[in-house]
């Protein structure tokens, strides 16, 4: 029966795809990647990189016709992934009053969007 549960540097072994960081192309540590939840098959992996220290989170499926991986850019660190991954969701509420917020174009928010763009 094959072990369920892989330590990060076993699974960093596995997935050879996430070996280097795409941002200045250094060796990743095993040691800075983080598996944050294991559930069955899948993984959700934080990797930082020792050199430039961008962050990766990694969404790993493994199907039955291989693994697919799905890289997100974040500056979140591990602890913080997993504090927002734990904590409440975003209402209905509090969507609609960010929304009324970004619409009003006499708010530094917008000005500084539409400045950008
Ligand atoms: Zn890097």
């Amino acid at each position: 029966m094959e072990e369920k549960s892989k330590s990060p540097s076993q699974l960093f072994e596995k997935l050879r795809l996430m070996k280097k960081c795409p941002f200045c192309e250094h060796n990743y540590d095993a040691k800075k990647v983080v598996v944050l939840e294991e559930q069955e098959e899948n993984r959700l992996v934080h990797v930082t990189c020792s050199e430039c220290n961008s962050s990766i989170l990694h969404i790993v499926v493994v199907t039955q016709i291989g693994l697919n991986t799905m890289g997100i850019i974040t500056d979140l660190t591990a602890e913080e992934v997993l504090r927002l991954r734990r904590g409440p969701g975003v209402t209905e509420e509090t969507l609609l009053d960010f929304h009324k917020f970004i619409s009003n174009t006499n708010n530094s928010f917008s000005k500084l969007i539409l400045d950008y763009i």
